[in-house]
């Protein structure tokens, strides 16, 4: 099983590369030029309609953390101390239930930020996000656009495991986000991959599917958001790779962009 699942992930590499082939494409031969479509959220959480390649800015960021200015997490001036701050949360049902908090892992200073919607079991029992199978196909797909782990930063949205992998509850999504946004207070990405429906969902409060985020720019806090499929879907779905190569493409597009 395991192994057919390595193979799955060997495939999608594989996959990257001939597409790159067929599309008669390197990575770092992709036009500079990127066409961006910046669409709101039905319903924002603190950004407003503003073109996506124009926005720098944590835009509404600080007034949201605001609410939670009592806590002693709102000043914590880096990723270390916040973690050594919260990593004792029980702040939701999800707290005892957990083996160990995950709250994420990277480059604090990274321009690129992976976030996806919860621990699974493997990253339960480690600490670390994304370090199971999903993991690894992650790691593949970041390499296949010229990323190591360590460039990016990589969370989610709930840092403790949700029982069986069920969805997180919108209480727990509530309860958990201000960390989320806090982390990226701190560390000022200018693009967010995000990863599957769920995280999409939660991450820009809307109700759209993941086919009608797929595809698009959102702005969320001034942040340029593209949502494409879970790894651990496409372990289920390799017919989904093609899509996966087409979002990934984009974002390392963006990401030259800002470089240029
Ligand atoms: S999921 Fe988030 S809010 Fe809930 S206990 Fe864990 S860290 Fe705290």
């Amino acid at each position: 099983m395991e192994k057919n699942q390595e193979d799955l992930g060997e495939r999608l590499e594989r996959f990257v590369k001939e597409q790159a082939s067929v599309f008669g494409e390197v990575i770092s031969y992709v036009p500079a030029k990127l066409a961006v479509t910046t669409v709101q959220p039905s319903e924002p959480v603190a950004a407003k309609a503003t073109p996506a390649a124009v926005v720098s800015s944590l835009t509404g960021l600080e007034e949201r953390l605001a609410v939670h200015k009592n806590e002693p997490w709102y000043n914590a001036p880096s990723l270390e101390v916040l973690e050594s701050q919260i990593h004792d949360c029980q702040k939701c049902r999800l707290g005892p239930l957990r083996k160990k908090f995950v709250f994420g892992v990277g480059n604090p200073n990274a321009k690129l930020m992976i976030i996806g919607e919860a621990p699974g079991a493997d990253e339960d029992e480690q600490g670390i996000p994304f370090v199971g199978r999903a993991g690894q196909l992650l790691t593949k797909m970041l390499k296949a656009i010229e990323f190591e782990r360590e460039d990016v930063y990589i969370a989610n949205i709930l840092k403790s495991r949700p029982p069986n992998n069920r969805d997180p509850k919108p209480d727990e999504v509530e309860t958990c986000e201000p960390y989320l946004w806090k982390q990226i207070s701190l560390i000022k990405p200018k693009i967010i991959l995000c990863l599957g429906r769920i995280a999409g969902t939660n991450l820009l409060k809307t109700n759209e599917s993941l086919g009608k985020m797929r595809g698009q720019v959102f702005d969320l806090f001034g942040v340029n958001v593209v949502v494409t499929y879970h790894p651990a879907a496409l372990l289920r779905n390799p017919d989904w790779k093609h899509g996966a190569w087409e979002d990934l493409k984009k974002v390392r597009r963006m990401y030259d962009e800002l470089e240029a």
